[in-house]
């Protein structure tokens, strides 16, 4: 930017505000990094989606193109696992059918990936033919194994959560998993409520804590771009316990749908990020079940 347009946007604006904006980090589009204390799991970030991927000596297993909208976001994924290695890309797997997460894939496919999902994303997305993504290669129903050059991805369906096709991904020798949307890092749920199954979800972040592991891999960045650990798994299943238990009560004095949305406050949570826009969801959602019955 040259100096004439800055000094115009300085006379434009409040002076600490444009200083806070030069002064602001700079955060490229996109981002490829290696997960520390591991020799092999590496993050692609492209703006606010991320995924996992793991090299291995025979291969390369890739989750989620993350390219919706993003016409050349899986070519551009694919370059960034081509400056780590040159080894083929064998897998690509999705997390679950939601297309800000799965569109791009055929980049993949055009690298020689096997791509593979959960049956009824499968299902979803034969019905819904959306041009942007690839129809999975194969599907399964409850656990899958991909073992490849001495590492083990541990693919698992733990029930309805945030869809109903979410996919827990486990590396049980790093102690990582990789899970996308359904146990957001510390963070409020948004959108993502809209397909929410309120009931199952509790059970499924149960199962997940059940699991032996360490440190997870959000397919959003958390706070910072920090990993989740088991506390926050804990903390999002609170927070839905607190959502769920405090709007039953006020669904059955009536005040569904309205008077929840617009009034109702969880203070406890009103640090965490995305509070004040994606509460009303979160509301929402559990109006639909202690308001309405679904
Ligand atoms: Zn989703």
């Amino acid at each position: 930017m040259n100096g004439k347009l800055l000094s115009s946007l300085a006379c434009g604006f409040a002076a600490v505000s444009v200083a806070a904006w030069a002064q602001a980090p700079q955060r490229p589009q996109i981002q490829t990094s290696k997960v520390e204390g591991t020799e092999n799991v590496y993050i692609f970030r492209n703006g606010n989606h991320q995924a996992m991927f793991v090299v291995t000596p025979d291969g390369v297993i890739a989750t989620d193109p993350v390219a919706y909208g993003r016409p050349q976001g899986g070519a551009q994924y694919v370059a960034e696992i081509r400056k780590v290695t040159d080894k083929p890309i064998k897998y690509l797997v999705y997390s679950h059918h939601h297309f800000d997460h799965i569109a791009g894939g055929q980049a993949f496919k055009d690298a020689g990936a096997t791509v593979i999902a959960h049956s009824r994303a499968k299902e979803r997305l034969a019905a819904l033919k959306d041009p942007a993504t690839v129809m999975p290669d194969e599907v399964f129903d409850g656990t899958r194994n991909l073992s490849l050059g001495g590492t083990t991805l541990e693919l698992s369906y733990v029930g309805l959560n945030h869809s109903d096709s979410s996919l827990v991904m486990r590396l049980p020798k790093e102690r990582i998993i990789f899970v996308v949307d359904f146990i957001p890092v510390g963070s409020v749920p948004g959108r993502g409520m809209i397909d929410f199954y309120p009931l199952e979800a509790e059970g499924a972040i149960k199962q997940v804590l059940a699991m032996d592991w360490d440190r997870l891999i959000p397919g959003h960045p958390g706070p910072g771009d920090r990993l989740g650990s088991k506390k926050d798994a804990q903390d999002q299943l609170a927070f839905l316990q607190d959502a769920s238990e405090t709007v039953k009560v006020a669904a059955r004095e009536g005040k569904c749908w309205d008077g929840v949305e617009k009034e109702m406050k969880l203070p406890k949570y009103e640090k965490w990020p995305g509070y004040e826009n994606n509460l009303p969801f979160v509301l929402r959602r559990y109006c639909g079940l202690w308001g309405r019955g679904t």
